[in-house]
């Protein structure tokens, strides 16, 4: 297998390890590179320090240039980034990896970073911890999903940073 597993978050924005809810088990590990300031090439974009606590703002709206101050708003930034991940699929048992897009995208109702099982072509998420859409858990079990379903989004301004 060819991506590794990082051993630090120094180079990273995200980090993640999750395991699929239901019967067949099923995990995914997801992280995403920081990206070189487009204006100053030296530093790596991350989201803004608190000072006070020594640790990143998650919450801010924007993602900034340690050495040169540049900053761009969340959503421009994150469109940029790329999650590489390893996954065991929780609906045929294959062991794989993906590149997907950073930036969330609707399933099963809510956000997540999406991609496709390359065994079986199933769409998996990485969603926000505890809030495994109920949809995709009864898919996993073989039970009836309505079609589209996986597509879709009930709460466009549902909290992304996860
Ligand atoms: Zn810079
Ligand atoms: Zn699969």
């Amino acid at each position: 297998m060819a991506k590794k597993i990082p051993d630090s978050m120094e180079l990273l924005v995200y980090f993640t390890r999750r395991k699929f809810p239901g019967s067949k088990g099923g995990s995914v590990i997801a992280w995403a590179q920081r990206l070189q300031c487009p204006a100053c090439k030296k530093g790596l974009m991350s989201k803004p320090i608190d000072e006070k606590k020594g640790t990143f703002k998650t919450r801010a709206a924007e993602y900034v240039c340690p050495k040169c101050g540049h900053s761009e708003a969340k959503r421009e930034h994150e469109e940029k980034l790329t999650a590489q991940i390893l996954y065991t699929c929780p609906f045929c048992a294959k062991e794989g990896e993906a590149d997907a897009p950073f930036a969330r995208k609707p399933f099963y109702g809510k956000k997540a970073i999406v991609f496709a099982c390359a065994g079986c072509g199933e769409r998996l998420g990485v969603t926000k911890k505890l809030s495994m859409p109920e949809p995709f858990l009864a898919k996993i079990e073989g039970r009836a999903v309505r079609k589209g379903a996986d597509k879709e989004l009930e709460e466009p301004d549902e909290d992304d940073d996860f």
